[in-house]
């Protein structure tokens, strides 16, 4: 095989995926086959430097940023996460952060099929909403977000914080809005995600209401400023301030705990009222991050399990390229 051929066309493949998912919210490609060109373009960078293009895809996070939003400059790099898709995968991650520190447990929680959102709060009070976009800038789409039932815009205490999340269409919506789609002979939203992805950005926030989106909020920007020590910790005070969080999290002692929870959850994701792709496993104690470190791309004190797809969409599977 044609090594260095082979890295530009998953490139080439890559970038136009990127573009019709991220940008035109109309993806032609499973995820499952997208994430198999990524993680195959990974290992042949890893094993031949040489070709590694220094504008990879596997260096960037997301997509191109809207014109028709202002823009937003993150204060803190809205980052991707690395993937794992096997019991090894998730052995050799615990193994790496292994070699950084010691005395951890991991915070599992599902992994929303949606789109990540940053939000700012000052004295209590919501004040804006952007997208992740390049992770760097992003979307202002603040009248949009406040359209969420489920987002407070007071808080139960007048803190000052940014928090990200998660925004997703749920699956009674998802339908509601393909039928309307289809009574007005539009094109329907292939799945949830793109469906939630599109929803958040486009400019008529009357739309963006009736659509029925929805937030579970997971991050707290700088967590250890408000006395919050482990991600789980994180969950429990964004609760108690008025964010929906996801109930499904559980503390793991350690890597084998969590490779049994794995299991548990890809069952639980299947009765679920709206789209899971995986599992986010974190380490929880906050204090460790930093040791811990990150890429360009993401921390390495996560990783997404992303479970084997209920359906491989074949037909968008045959636009496959072949070496
Ligand atoms: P990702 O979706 O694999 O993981 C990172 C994201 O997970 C975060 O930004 C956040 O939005 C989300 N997330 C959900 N729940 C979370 C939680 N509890 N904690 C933390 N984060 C949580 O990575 P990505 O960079 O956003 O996108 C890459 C993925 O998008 C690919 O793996 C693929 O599945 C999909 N994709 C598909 C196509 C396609 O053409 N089908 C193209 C590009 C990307």
């Amino acid at each position: 095989m044609d090594i260095k051929k082979r890295m530009m066309d998953l490139q080439q493949a890559i970038e136009k995926a990127n573009y019709e998912y991220h940008t035109l919210d109309r993806p032609t490609v499973s995820d499952f086959e997208y994430d198999l060109w990524m993680k195959e373009l990974i290992e042949l960078e890893t094993n031949h430097p040489e070709y590694k293009n220094p504008s990879s895809p596997t260096l960037k996070v997301g997509g191109v940023v809207l014109d028709k939003f202002n823009k937003v400059v993150h204060d803190k790099p809205m980052m991707s996460l690395s993937n794992a898709f096997s019991d090894q995968d998730l052995l050799d991650f615990d193994e790496r952060v292994s070699k950084e520190v010691e005395g951890y447990s991991y915070n599992m929680e599902l992994k929303i099929d949606g789109l990540a959102i940053n939000l700012k709060y000052r004295d209590g009070i919501f004040i804006s909403a952007s997208t992740r976009g390049d992770g760097l800038v992003g979307e202002d789409v603040t009248s949009n977000v406040r359209t969420i039932k489920s987002l407070p815009m007071k808080l139960s205490e007048p803190v000052s914080l940014e928090v990200r999340g998660e925004v997703f269409m749920p699956h009674k919506s998802f339908e509601k809005a393909n039928e309307e789609r289809a009574k007005e002979g539009l094109e329907l939203f292939r799945n949830a995600r793109n469906a939630a992805a599109g929803t958040i950005r486009q400019l008529d926030s009357a739309i963006v209401s009736s659509r029925g989106l929805d937030i579970f909020c997971y991050t707290l920007v700088d967590a250890e400023t408000y006395g919050v020590k482990t991600q789980s910790g994180v969950l429990n005070y964004l609760s108690q301030l008025g964010f929906k969080t996801n109930p499904n999290y559980v503390v793991a002692k350690n890597i084998q705990e969590v490779i049994e929870h794995i299991h548990r959850y890809d069952v639980l994701r299947k009765s679920l009222p709206y789209d899971t792709d995986g599992v986010v496993i974190k380490v929880n104690e906050l204090i460790k991050y930093e040791q811990i470190g990150q890429t360009v791309k993401y921390p390495k004190w996560a990783i997404a399990y992303k479970f084997a797809p209920e359906e491989v969409i074949t037909k968008l599977n045959a636009i496959t390229f072949q070496v």
